[in-house]
């Protein structure tokens, strides 16, 4: 998936590892690069939930390594695209966000079944992690 760069060449998502105060590793987070001027942007569909847990970090955080993949749903469907081929390609993107969709409403019917209702508010806000965002 590319995106226009301000330099006027192109900038293409990559899952990239960015490191926070020199301690903290988030692995997997989604970022468009540009080769040409080396100017990046973070994924606008995360955008919002990498803010709130480097806020959660704070000004002095443990040394850690966060697999951003497994904390955000987006992070999760772009690293199975990725799986399936060197660049992210679009299509592969909306295939692998419907089926991640699709998952998260079957076990929401299974956790709404069954009444657990801690289930189903997990369920629900990693569903809103994906309508949130929209890809761009
Ligand atoms: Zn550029």
């Amino acid at each position: 998936m590319n995106k226009r760069c301000e330099c006027g060449d192109t900038k293409s998502l990559a899952l990239r590892t960015v490191i926070f105060a020199r301690k903290v590793s988030i692995t997997r987070v989604p970022v468009y690069c540009c080769s040409q001027c080396g100017s990046h942007e973070v994924f606008s569909g995360v955008k919002g939930d990498i803010s709130r847990l480097i806020r959660e970090l704070g000004a002095k955080p443990a040394p850690r390594t966060i697999p951003f993949d497994q904390v955000h749903e987006w992070a999760g469907i772009l690293t199975a695209a990725a799986s399936e081929g060197d660049s992210l390609h679009k299509t592969a993107v909306e295939r692998a966000a419907e089926e991640r969709t699709n998952e998260l409403l079957d076990l929401w019917l299974i956790a709404s079944s069954v009444g657990d209702e801690n289930w189903k508010a997990e369920l629900q806000s990693r569903l809103a992690q994906l309508n949130a965002a929209y890809i761009s």
